[in-house]
């Protein structure tokens, strides 16, 4: 069976759940070994062992850290050869990292992946979401970024054999060193890009302090909540919490859109939820066109009366 690696997605100790959902993916499509890159690894060894890995490389020089992206580009470019794939999370670092390491290897590289079949024949969503191709990789180790929430999880203990890596970091590796981390406030709620749940509000919602609405309806279901551009360039929310072509993908079980009228560049981020519910007021907002249900109403109404309703329950 063609070995599988999974570059483990971590920061402040926290292992990031698509890569469980990558290590779900790699087990049906070969062997999966997992590839832990910077310190701590011993604190995350249980929860990654939960996900079935017959191995875990671990390059634990806390020098790989301090680069952008170039040290973990190494780590897996030295242990591609013979590998059958190599899976990344499709994030803005893992989309990096691809594409870098598809330039190393001379091989191509699949990006904004929502599913893998045994033949590594990808799903993947292209033109901002519009198209959904499926492509195959036919030159060198394929590389393959999957989007979070994409893969259904599959827990399947194991014991992985933990095998140590050291990379002596060339020059070019170091060109661009890290200065500075702000690491953000981690609110109650989950990651936008993990969620399985996620409540954006947009234009419709009229002010940075209605946007206490939506929140009281994502804190009501344990969900993230999400903005269009129109509202984050109006300063309502923040960037960070843009879903969108120029923000962030989502791809969450249950996504709710909430006076946000479904401009194109919002879909790409978002179009790939599993179900899709918007609250608008105008019947003939575009976003109807691709939502599971839809309620045509004023989001005043809708979405407080729905925070109550489920506050029942
Ligand atoms: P609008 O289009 O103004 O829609 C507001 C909606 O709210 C309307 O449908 C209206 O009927 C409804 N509404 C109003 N009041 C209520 C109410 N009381 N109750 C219920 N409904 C109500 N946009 C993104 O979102 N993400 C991106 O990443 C992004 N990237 C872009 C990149 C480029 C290069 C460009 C050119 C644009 C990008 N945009 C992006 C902007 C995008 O084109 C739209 O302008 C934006 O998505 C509109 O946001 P909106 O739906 O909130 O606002």
């Amino acid at each position: 069976m063609a070995e599988i690696l999974v570059l483990v997605d971590h920061a402040n100790g926290e292992v990031k759940k698509v890569t469980f959902e990558l290590l779900t993916l790699a087990r049906s499509l070969g062997e999966a070994s997992a590839v832990w890159i910077g310190p701590g690894y011993e604190a995350a060894a249980d929860k990654i062992a939960e996900y079935g890995p017959a191995k875990v490389y671990v390059a634990a020089d806390a020098e790989l850290n301090d680069y952008v992206a170039a040290p973990k580009v190494e780590v897996l470019q030295q242990l591609a050869a013979g590998a059958g794939a190599i899976l990344v999370p499709a994030t803005a670092e893992g989309k990096e990292i691809a594409g870098r390491l598809a330039v190393r290897l001379d091989s191509g590289v699949l990006t904004d992946v929502v599913g893998v079949t045994g033949d590594l024949v990808a799903e993947h969503s292209i033109f901002g979401g519009g198209v959904i191709a499926h492509a195959k990789v036919t030159k060198g180790t394929p590389i393959i970024a999957v989007r979070p929430n994409a893969i259904a999880l599959a827990a399947q203990a194991g014991s992985p054999a933990v095998e140590q890596v050291s990379v002596a970091l060339s020059d070019a590796a170091k060109a661009a060193k890290i200065t500075d981390r702000v690491v953000q406030e981690k609110g109650e709620r989950p990651d936008l890009t993990e969620a399985s749940i996620v409540v954006s509000g947009g234009r419709g919602v009229g002010g940075a302090e209605n946007f206490k609405i939506i929140e009281g309806l994502a804190d009501s279901l344990g969900a993230a909540v999400g903005a269009s551009r129109a509202a984050t360039d109006a300063g309502w929310y923040p960037h960070q919490f843009q879903v969108g072509q120029t923000g962030k993908t989502v791809s969450p079980q249950l996504y709710i859109a909430a006076g946000i009228s479904g401009a194109i560049q919002h879909r790409a981020g978002m179009q790939t939820s599993k179900t899709i519910i918007a609250i608008n007021k105008d019947p003939e907002a575009p976003i109807f066109e691709l939502v599971d249900y839809g309620v045509v109403g004023d989001l005043f109404q809708v979405v407080p009366q729905l925070t109550e309703e489920i506050g029942k329950r």
